[in-house]
């Protein structure tokens, strides 16, 4: 049996199923301090006798194995939630294999694997929430390095009628501090929900948006970007981002037709948790 944990800022999203991914059970919990949340988390999976875990966290996290913090989430800025041993607390638990990567790496694996990049063998998934994470697979292997990629927080060239100055901590006005949805929200006193189809918010949003899939685009070359997370539901963007794309890249190099090339999550709300059950099931066979 296969169990996954998608662990967000807001929400863990627990789940087990059996080999193929096949009566898939899931539970949600609110993210609340780990001691709580992980109390709930072992009593969920405690009734079943699972033979590999799946875990794609927020972050920051340390997926490097050499270091001593492997498997903790490190400096993230959620109340409670920093230096916490997340895959040490589990392994007490369950010895059982474990994968261990962020949140936006295991959504590229569900993506590529079963979604909107099945077939292939890279593919880029970036999340437009509260903040922006991108995470990509390379060859059927999800991106790490020294560490894992933190894709919101490249810079950007500011769009000519935009005088907000961004709200990023570390860098102000880089990609996240623009435009994830608090950015929005700030930008406009207003959440990007009710903003209406046809406001100028979308233009200047898919400018910052365009440029960030261009660097993508030039450093990974990946087959398939995928934009999910709240404000992707805005389904005006996809066409406005294609748009300003075209434009910053100026044919420099010829992409897959942008219309499969820059696309929704396929799985939706699902490409966290399903990646990964895959990545759970992939410690079975490596
Ligand atoms: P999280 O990033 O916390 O997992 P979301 O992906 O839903 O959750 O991101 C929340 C952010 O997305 C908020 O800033 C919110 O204003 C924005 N958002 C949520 N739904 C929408 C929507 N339908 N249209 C535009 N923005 C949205
Ligand atoms: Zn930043």
């Amino acid at each position: 049996m296969l169990g996954a944990i998608e662990a967000g800022g807001t929400k863990f999203v627990c789940a087990v199923s059996d080999n193929d991914l096949k009566n898939i059970k899931k539970l949600s919990i609110p993210t609340t301090t780990p001691e709580e949340t992980f109390e709930k988390v072992f009593e969920f999976f405690d009734g079943y006798a699972l033979d590999a875990i799946g875990i794609g966290s927020f972050g920051p996290i340390d997926v490097n194995k050499e270091s001593k913090t492997y498997g903790y989430i490190t400096t993230t800025p959620k109340a409670g939630w920093g230096h916490t041993d997340f895959i040490g607390q589990m392994k007490e638990r369950y010895d059982v294999p474990m994968s261990w990567t962020t949140d936006v790496n295991a959504a590229a694996y569900g993506e590529l694997k079963q979604g909107a990049a099945a077939g292939k063998q890279s593919c880029l998934y970036l999340t437009v929430g509260t903040g922006i994470g991108g995470g990509a697979v390379v060859n059927g292997e999800v991106l790490e390095g020294f560490g894992h990629p933190e894709m919101g927080h490249i810079l950007v060239r500011l769009h000519e009628k935009d005088n907000y100055e961004g709200n990023c901590p570390y860098h102000n006005n880089c990609l996240e501090g623009l435009a994830a949805g608090p950015a929005i929200e700030k930008r406009y006193n207003q959440k990007a929900q009710y903003l209406d189809k046809d406001s100028k918010a979308w233009d200047i949003e898919a400018y910052y948006l365009a440029q960030a899939l261009v660097s993508y685009t030039l450093t990974l070359s990946p087959e398939t970007i995928i934009l999910g997370g709240g404000v992707m539901k805005q389904n005006q963007l996809f066409p406005l981002i294609r748009d300003h794309f075209t434009r910053l890249l100026n044919n420099y190099v010829s992409t897959p037709d942008l219309n499969d090339y820059i696309v929704s999550p396929k799985l939706k709300d699902d490409a966290g948790i399903t990646g990964c059950l895959l990545l759970a099931r992939k410690e079975l066979t490596s």
